[in-house]
């Protein structure tokens, strides 16, 4: 009886998860949903990513948090347009949600749409918002062994970010041992390497962002 509850939330999740990604091929928006636990460097990897692009990539962002406004008001320091989403209790973003956020944005005017989803290492993964794909941010101090114990965030992925490298002389992260669970989880995944603090790793997920981007246009 429960399995078929849990079956019906998340048919009905989908269909209107198709509703969103109709939306957004008709506006030529790359989508992409930003998943990991609290703390990971989400926020600082979009402000980052942001200043740099904007000049060159028409960009907008929905913000996901449980409660307050912070991240919104620190993406719009950036100049792009951007809605903050309060879950209220909910610890994910679902389609409907997005469904009603995309009401207030102007996706004509936007050529890259970044979803950033409540800090969490479980269902995030579950609920399909109409993305074109999922990326995972998982940071050093989190250690080597997420991906195993979290393997549907890792599997559902299509990018891995491993945020925070220049930590790893202080953490006990095996770095190598990250990548090879990450990839035992999910052999397709496209990783980066990169600390938001030092810049390192940067300039090769702007390439990738640009291209997917116009990859998307065509
Ligand atoms: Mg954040
Ligand atoms: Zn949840």
């Amino acid at each position: 009886m429960k399995v078929e509850i849990i079956k019906d939330i998340l048919a009905a999740n989908d269909a209107i998860a198709e509703e969103n990604r109709r939306l957004f091929k008709e506006n030529g928006a790359l989508v992409l949903n930003l998943m990991s636990s609290p703390g990971a460097g989400k926020t600082t990897l979009l402000e980052k990513s942001i200043s740099v692009l904007k000049g060159r990539v028409n960009i907008g962002v929905i913000e996901g948090d449980i409660q307050t406004e912070l991240d919104a008001t620190r993406i719009s320091k950036e100049g792009v347009e951007v809605v903050q989403i309060n879950t209220g209790s909910a610890c994910h973003l679902d389609s409907n949600m997005i469904h009603q956020a995309i009401e207030k944005l102007d996706l004509s005017n936007i050529d890259l749409l970044f979803m950033e989803n409540v800090g969490n290492l479980v269902c995030p993964a579950e609920f399909r918002i109409g993305e074109d794909m999922k990326i995972m941010i998982s940071s050093i101090t989190e250690g080597d062994d997420k991906p195993l114990k979290y393997p549907l965030m890792f599997r559902e992925s299509q990018v891995l970010i491993i945020n925070k490298i220049d930590l790893l002389p202080y953490c006990d992260c095996d770095l190598k041992r990250l990548k090879e669970n990450s990839l035992k989880i999910n052999s397709n995944l496209n990783i980066f390497e990169i600390s938001c603090k030092t810049e390192s790793g940067l300039d090769s997920w702007y390439n990738w962002l640009v291209k997917k981007v116009e990859e998307n246009k065509k």
